[in-house]
């Protein structure tokens, strides 16, 4: 199993630094987020180091993330929050800081601290056809 000595994830799953853990298996880990968005923001990572999602198996990515309904009806139920967003960041520019795959799950309550921006736009007349093929190709071409 890959491991970082540098990263303070492996260092979690290795327990050579302590973390509030909420779950374990051969696979997955769980637990608080020391600087939470909001009250009981979790994190979910595979045991093994991975910097981003798209270098993970997928097999191995679907036995950590098997655990997001039950963690989340865990979460909303100790926390009382009326709902959940659920984030993964890949790479600096998307706000990726800690360099092993994690998950967030983030209670949300009216009100709350965390605002995000979503400042969503239009495709040209055609560019969405042609975004749809330029992915469809690339898909194609690792099937
Ligand atoms: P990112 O910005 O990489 O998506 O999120 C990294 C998250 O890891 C942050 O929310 C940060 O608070 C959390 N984090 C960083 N270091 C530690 C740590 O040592 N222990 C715990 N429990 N969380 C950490
Ligand atoms: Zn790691």
């Amino acid at each position: 199993m890959k491991t970082d000595p540098d990263c303070v994830f492996c260092k979690i799953v290795a327990r050579e630094i302590p973390a509030a853990e909420l779950l374990e298996d051969d696979d997955a880990f769980a637990f608080l987020d020391i600087g939470p968005l909001t009250p009981g923001h979790t994190l979910l990572i595979p045991r093994e180091h991975y910097t981003t999602v798209d270098e993970m198996p997928g097999d191995l990515l679907a036995r950590v993330t098997q655990h997001l309904p039950l963690l989340v009806q865990a979460v909303q139920a100790a926390t009382g929050c009326d709902g959940v967003n659920i984030l993964q960041n890949n790479h600096r520019i998307a706000g990726q800081l800690v360099p092993h795959v994690h998950i967030h799950i983030i209670p949300r309550r009216p009100g709350d601290a965390w605002t995000f921006n979503w400042p969503a736009s239009e495709y040209a007349e055609g560019e969405m056809g042609k975004m749809a093929d330029r992915i469809y190709r690339e898909l194609e071409r690792r099937c």
